[in-house]
């Protein structure tokens, strides 16, 4: 039985302008009535100010997407946690795999990137999963376990204040998604591991990823182990990100 509250968290990536950012909050804020679980939107940096001031008051926290692991400084084009924290962001994307992927973030600085958020009070979203390759090679478990164990490593002393994101590359943007054996499969794995890390991995927020849509929602939200959801493609469309929050119960 799996009693917390779910967290679904959009992950807007790199779409949106002013006009579509406030009819897309205007059209969800319309619809949302009493959401059972936690909701976050992780929007581009240039529009937190704005979704900012359009959330104000409501049930939609704020998100980053990416975060600096450096405190501050002589690093051009980054935003620090602090910053982030300016804008009233409550959660930040960590080492989602985009940024793994076209940006090079090691599972070091994908920590370091945990680090930084915690330090500042944010929550991280610290994303993880394996490529088909990796899947097809049998080394799902050792991929991810071995993503975690970085974070971990670092930040063992407060680990039960992050929250994880179980995303097959696989799975991202391609409408493959994950079954829900082979999504609580992974999710077990790494409560296994945050169980040896910390006597409160029980309340840590494990979110599934990777085309998660308004028919496939419900039996993955309703596993054991899967505590919420990371909605990238299905987020931008109100009807659809808000069947997902209707299926988070
Ligand atoms: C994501 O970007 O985190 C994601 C899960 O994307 P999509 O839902 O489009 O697969």
């Amino acid at each position: 039985m799996n009693d917390k509250k779910k967290l679904i968290a959009a992950n807007w990536k790199m779409n949106g302008d002013l006009a579509a950012n406030e009819a897309l909050l205007h059209a969800i804020l319309a619809g949302i009535g009493d959401a059972a679980c936690d909701l976050a939107l992780a929007v581009p940096a240039p529009y937190l100010a704005q979704v900012q001031a359009l959330t104000a008051g409501t049930v939609l926290a704020l998100a980053a997407q990416d975060v600096s692991q450096h405190e501050a400084g002589a690093y051009t084009g980054e935003v620090s946690a602090a910053m982030l924290r300016d804008f009233g962001v409550r959660y930040t994307l960590v080492g989602h795999s985009e940024r793994r992927q076209y940006h090079g973030e090691t599972d070091q600085v994908v920590a370091q990137k945990a680090q930084r958020a915690l330090a500042a009070g944010l929550t991280p979203i610290v994303c993880v999963g394996e490529t088909l390759q990796e899947r097809e090679a049998g080394q799902t478990e050792a991929v991810v376990r071995r993503q975690l164990a970085a974070v971990i490593q670092r930040n063992g002393h407060c680990i039960s204040e992050v929250a994880l994101a179980y995303e097959p590359v696989w799975a991202i943007g391609t409408g493959h998604t994950a079954s829900p054996a082979q999504a609580q499969a992974v999710h077990a794995v790494l409560r296994a591991q945050l169980r040896a890390a910390s006597a409160q991995a029980g309340r840590i927020r494990l979110l599934y990823g990777g085309s998660l849509n308004a028919a496939n929602a419900a039996p993955l939200l309703a596993q054991p182990d899967i505590d919420g959801g990371l909605v990238g493609g299905a987020s931008l469309k109100a009807p659809d990100f808000l069947a997902i929050i209707a299926a988070a119960h």
